[in-house]
């Protein structure tokens, strides 16, 4: 079984509670584990596969609380670092419509440096990067870039998920999609949502935008469509796999239980280039990714959601 690296952040969700949209009004809040990176790794361990975690947290409470998590799960975080300053914070709230206060306070996670001893544990493996915050500066923006030239060199299989947010971007996409590009012509495997498929490649149309992403030297990519499942694509073939019927309570970190349910069947290949060529073989393992999400959606919060295997065989 291939080792699955998870580079990015980890932070806490201050979720405010009961009040409606405004974050001037809030006064409670629950603290959750946040990061994209972390959930994917977290997703992967409980399946039953190999995860690492890379990413830095502060040498602080919270710092604590979160690598305790990820290891509860089994993820394995030899990897992350701790570093003086405080993890970082996300503070938000949400109301009925799904409209969003935010703010962000950015900590640990830029602080994260670069390790050359990693570069020889990469062979043959996975890495994933889930951008969110790694494209927006500090030492960990360097270090991604660092990482996935390493991974490059060592025939590791790169994966892509650009982790889009609006509050993280406003008036600065442009800088956002030409980041994203320098990852995507890398990558092996690129999951996105219909929002940033559309917004990355600047076409309306799902089928020119897989032709964009394939065109600059993506092989695969999923593009997560909630309900309506997820489109894949490749240069040989081009459909939308179906998601099971949920009732859905709270969507956080569907996207992240796909993509590790995809990262962790693949992992089971020994040679994943047989499995890209075989169509019958990758809907399957879409179609498992996609029960995974959509099981994530039944319950509130994103790491406690997360199925297990014999919840996804079931
Ligand atoms: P995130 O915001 O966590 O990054 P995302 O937008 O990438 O999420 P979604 O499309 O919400 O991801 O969900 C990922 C996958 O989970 C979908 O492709 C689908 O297979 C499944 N899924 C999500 N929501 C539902 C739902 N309501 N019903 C059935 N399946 C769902």
């Amino acid at each position: 079984m291939k080792k699955v690296f998870c580079i990015g952040e980890l932070l806490i969700d201050f979720v405010a509670e009961n009040q409606g949209k405004d974050l001037s009004k809030a006064k409670e809040f629950s603290k959750k584990a946040g990061g994209a990176p972390a959930n994917v790794a977290c997703a992967i361990s409980k399946l039953g596969g190999d995860s690492f975690f890379v990413g830095a947290v502060g040498d602080d409470p919270f710092g604590t609380f979160l690598l305790r998590i990820l290891e509860n799960e089994k993820v394995d975080i030899s990897l992350a670092q701790k570093c003086d300053t405080f993890t970082t914070l996300a503070f938000v709230s949400i109301d009925e419509d799904g409209e969003r206060d935010f703010v962000f306070s950015r900590g640990a996670d830029k602080e994260l440096t670069y390790d050359s001893s990693l570069k020889s544990k990469f062979e043959n493996s996975i890495l994933h990067f889930g951008a969110a915050t790694a494209l927006l500066g500090g030492t960990l923006e360097e270090t991604y870039s660092r990482y996935l030239f390493d991974g490059l060199t060592k025939n590791a299989f790169i994966s892509f998920d650009p982790n889009y947010r609006v509050d993280l971007w406003k008036n600065k996409e442009d800088v956002f999609i030409r980041k994203c590009h320098s990852f995507i012509e890398k990558s092996h495997l690129c999951k996105f949502s219909l929002e940033e498929a559309q917004l990355l490649s600047g076409k309306e149309n799902l089928e020119d935008a897989c032709k964009f992403f394939h065109e600059m030297g993506t092989q695969i990519i999923v593009v997560t469509l909630g309900s309506e499942g997820t489109l894949l694509s490749t240069s040989n073939f081009y459909k939308t796999i179906p998601s099971i019927k949920v009732t859905p309570k709270d969507t956080t970190g569907a996207g992240d239980a796909f993509i590790g349910c995809l990262l962790q069947q693949l992992a089971e290949n020994s040679k994943i280039e047989d499995v890209l060529e075989n169509e019958y073989l990758l809907s399957n393992m879409v179609a498992r990714a996609n029960k995974a999400g959509a099981i994530t959606t039944e319950n509130f919060g994103a790491i406690e959601s997360l199925p297990t295997v014999q919840l996804l065989d079931s």
